[in-house]
């Protein structure tokens, strides 16, 4: 074992809460009367995970790997996404070991829809469920999150290699 066995990394998503958009987060589509605006389907916290998965492996950040510049990520399901991303990682030998993340929302309620995201990124990422922690906050009223313009997400992973 030496320290060229473990990497972190770590993701940071924001996109803008707006009228005539689905909310779909961690792969879970959530009733609410505005969605998350973006060139895919903007899954704020799969967007953080992949470039947590992205940054542990050193390969730079979802902007290089998935421009919104390109026609084919247009409204692209953005498991398809992360399903790319960790196979990316698995490619060069890195195992996930764990994922904790947090989404900052005012409104909706996230908490009755982890269950649900967590299950759904299980079985993209081949993972048991209990090294998925997804955690959830509103952000006081305060600021862009805090208003409801916006939903943020983070998120942190661990990779390991025998
Ligand atoms: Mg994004």
């Amino acid at each position: 074992m030496s320290i060229n066995n473990f990497r972190i990394g770590e993701g940071w998503d924001v996109h803008a809460l707006v009228e005539g958009r689905p909310l779909i987060i961690g792969g879970v589509s959530i009733p609410f009367e505005k969605g998350l605006m973006g060139h895919s389907d903007a899954d704020v916290l799969i967007h953080a995970l992949i470039d947590a998965f992205l940054g542990a492996a050193g390969l730079g950040d979802i902007g290089r790997h998935f421009p919104d510049t390109d026609a084919q990520f247009k409204g692209v399901d953005s498991s398809v996404l992360l399903e790319h991303a960790h196979k990316l990682i698995k490619d060069r030998g890195w195992n996930l070991v764990n994922i904790d993340s947090t989404i900052t929302a005012q409104a909706p309620k996230m908490a009755p829809h982890i269950p649900l995201m967590i299950e759904r990124l299980s079985s993209v990422l081949n993972i048991d469920k209990e090294r998925i922690n997804i955690k959830a906050k509103t952000a006081e009223k305060m600021g862009p999150v805090g208003l409801g313009q916006s939903i943020e997400a983070r998120a942190v992973v661990l990779l390991f290699k025998a």
